[in-house]
This record gives structure tokens, sequence and C-alpha cells, in this order.
């Protein structure tokens, strides 16, 4: 009796379609790979407040942005002014920091450079420092007279009182001191004609 031949076991199948598939082989293609995303143009590292820094800043010319440290109002510009005590073994240096309106910021340099010119002279290093503060403080005074007249406070702005040369304080002191350095420089120069 005849029997039918096994079928072939372990024989590869016919495989209509040629080529088996590439067990194992990475796919050429996958259709649910996450696609590189490029990273976009001008975001450097992903920084996720590239949001906001690209809104534009409220930034206006003319400083219209400050208002007065001291009354609230505007326009206010920004500044320092300066002030020097000096006292013999030790000095002083004091400054206030703005914005300050028109008025304001006039009375602190008018005050502060009275006073300067009052408290300032009485050190070594403070005969040189006193001349020089005031003439900082020139800075900020032409900031300050560059101004509108102040509107808009919260209270009534500084009076910026007496200009500078018209104040007890610095006649007081400039008058003596310019006579001082009047004959310092006279005795330079009768000195260097005498030797
Ligand atoms: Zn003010």
């Amino acid at each position: 009796m005849a029997t039918p031949p096994p079928p072939q076991q372990g024989a590869a199948p016919h495989n209509p379609y040629g080529t088996p598939p590439q067990q194992g082989a990475a796919p050429q293609h996958n259709p649910y790979a996450m696609p590189q995303q490029p990273q976009p143009q001008g975001v450097p590292y992903g920084n996720p407040y590239a949001a906001y820094q690209q809104q534009p800043q409220p930034r206006q010319p003319h400083q219209a942005g400050y208002a007065c440290r001291f009354c609230g109002a505007q326009p206010a510009a920004p500044g320092t002014v300066r002030g020097h005590q000096g006292m013999v073994l030790m000095m002083r240096f004091l400054s206030t920091h703005g914005p300050f309106c028109r008025d304001c910021g006039t009375s602190i340099v008018r005050d502060m450079s009275a006073k300067t010119l009052w408290q300032g002279w009485w050190g070594p290093a403070s005969l040189f420092i006193t001349p020089l503060t005031v003439l900082v403080n020139l800075v900020p005074r032409s900031a300050f007279r560059k101004l509108g007249p102040p509107v808009g406070g919260f209270r009534p702005p500084l009076d910026p009182g007496k200009p500078l040369w018209q104040r007890p304080p610095a006649l007081i002191i400039a008058t003596p001191m310019a006579l001082i350095a009047l004959s310092i420089v006279a005795l330079i120069v009768i000195g260097a004609a005498t030797s």
C-alpha cells in the first residue's frame, strides 16, 4: 500500500510574492514614527519665554514712562543727585535716585548742592570732592530742566526754590572759598615769580 509522501516539513512554503518578509530588519518607513520637527527659527534652545520676549515693550521715547518718585507726576527723568559732607577725618557721600519730575528734580539738585557747598569742604580730600559733586549735579539738573511741567502727581511737586547761587549757604561759603582759592593761586604765582 503506497503511502502518500509526507508533507515536506520545514520546507519553505512557496511565496507567491517573491521576496520573503525580512524579519528583524528595520522598517525603512514607519508611518507611526514621530517626524523630526525642525527647531523653529529664531528660538534657540526652545526658550518657553520667547513669546513674551518678542512682545513689544511699552517703552516710549523722552522718558514718558517715568513718574516722579517724590510726587508721582509726569513727565519725569531718571537721574542721581549727589551730595557730599566733609568731616575733617571722615566724609560722607550722599545720593538721591530718581526719577524726578522737573520741579522735584530741580529742588533736590539745588538743595543737595547748597548743602554740599555748606557741609562739603571740611576735609582735605573734600576740598576737591565738593566742587566736583556740584559740577556732577549739573548733568541730572539739565535733564530735569528739559522736562515739561509736572502733571498728574498724587501730591504737589517740590518747590524748586531759589537758584543755587542766590542761596545763603552758597554765598557764605563760596565767597571765602573763592577768596582762599584766589589767594592760593596768588601765592603760587608770587612764589613762582620770586624763585
Ligand atoms: Zn515730582
